[in-house]
């Protein structure tokens, strides 16, 4: 049985890779620090899986993690592990600077300390293209970051394209746009929306609500990584995105629509309401995508309505989900210090 490492394997996509990753039976070591965003509700039942073992551990302590690949000598990292949300970026870089940044450079060099050989799959962002007015990102898209979460990714990105050329490191680097999906931290536009739309409360949107993102569901995503491991070429990136575009009020209205046809009563503080916005906003992320279909042999299947419709209906039966996480930590607007 192969043996693969997922970092960040208890956050949002880190769990949904997990249990995916599982399914197609391999044996994974998950190694999360279990930040705020990390949440045990997203892997019950795993810890009895005789092919899933866990790791506290924080990326920067190179030592336990070069001992962790010693022991079970895996053929693969996918590394998840990051501090992800821009407000909290526009609030306290540092946090950003030690997990995205310098995480990623002690990976780097456990990974080359042990065995040059063993395949890196880093997880990267769409938004290091910056923002993307007309048309779409492909892969040679120069990088133009404009938020401490995206320049921290970049950053990141750097140093992998850096470890490979000089020390022949074997990475692959992915481009991945919005995902939406189950295990979502609820500081996150769409289950925050979820959340809002089931407690009888306003729907936060930042300025007008028109900035658009690049939906995916996160098991096209793992998807898509999973083949990126077996079949992507040592220091290319590869653009991870469904192709479809949404504004921000589009998104709200969508799920205002879902939670109709699911007879939900909606309460009389459900609206869109704007709010001042974040700092440096981008307008738009779009990426093309045609590399990942013409090389790997993928795209994205998951149609965009049916993914929102059972989306919320996951967030409805796993309503302790929402529970299991102190709500001081999403139900405040953040990210306006100067
Ligand atoms: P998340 O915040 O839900 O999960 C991140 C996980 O990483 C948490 O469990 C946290 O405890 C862990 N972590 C953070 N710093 C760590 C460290 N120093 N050492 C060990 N573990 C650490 O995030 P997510 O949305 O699941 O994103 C996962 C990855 O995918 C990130 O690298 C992110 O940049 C990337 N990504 C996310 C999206 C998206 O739409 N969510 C899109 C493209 C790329």
């Amino acid at each position: 049985m192969k043996k693969v490492v997922v970092t960040g394997g208890a956050g949002f996509i880190g769990s949904n890779l997990v249990k995916y990753l599982i399914k197609k039976k391999y044996f994974v070591i998950n190694i999360d620090k279990l930040s705020y965003s990390a949440n045990p509700y997203n892997l019950k039942n795993l810890s009895k899986n005789k092919n899933y073992v866990f790791y506290k551990l924080d990326l920067n302590n190179k030592n336990k993690i070069l001992k962790i690949l010693k022991k079970y000598k895996p053929k693969c990292i996918f590394n998840l592990a990051a501090e992800t949300h821009v407000d909290r970026s526009i609030d306290e870089p540092k946090n950003f600077i030690n997990s995205n940044i310098l995480g990623t450079y002690n990976l780097l060099e456990a990974v080359r300390n042990y065995n040059k050989k063993l395949r890196l799959v880093h997880v990267s962002t769409d938004e290091v293209y910056g923002d993307i007015i007309k048309g779409r990102s492909n892969e040679n898209f120069p990088y133009n970051p404009s938020s401490p979460y995206s320049s921290s990714k970049a950053s990141a990105d750097h140093l992998i394209k850096a470890y490979i050329r000089t020390f022949k490191i074997d990475a692959v680097i992915s481009n991945c746009s919005n995902n939406y999906g189950p295990n979502q931290f609820p500081e996150k536009l769409i289950p925050k929306l979820i959340f809002n739309i089931i407690n009888n409360k306003p729907l936060p949107l930042y300025a007008k609500g028109k900035n658009s993102r690049e939906w995916i569901h996160v098991m096209d995503h793992c998807e898509a990584l999973l083949l990126i491991y077996l079949r992507g070429k040592t220091g290319e990136n590869y653009n991870i995105g469904s192709g479809h575009n949404l504004k921000n009020t589009d998104i709200a209205k969508k799920l205002l629509k879902i939670a109709k046809h699911k007879f939900l009563k909606i309460g009389k503080k459900v609206k869109i309401k704007f709010v001042k916005d974040r700092p440096g906003h981008d307008f738009r992320y779009a990426i093309n995508s045609s590399k990942m279909l013409k090389k790997i042999g993928w795209k994205a299947k998951i149609n965009l309505d049916k993914g929102l419709s059972e989306t919320f209906e996951w967030y409805l039966k796993n309503k302790n989900f929402f529970n299991s996480v102190s709500n001081k930590l999403y139900i405040n607007r953040i990210g306006l210090k100067k």
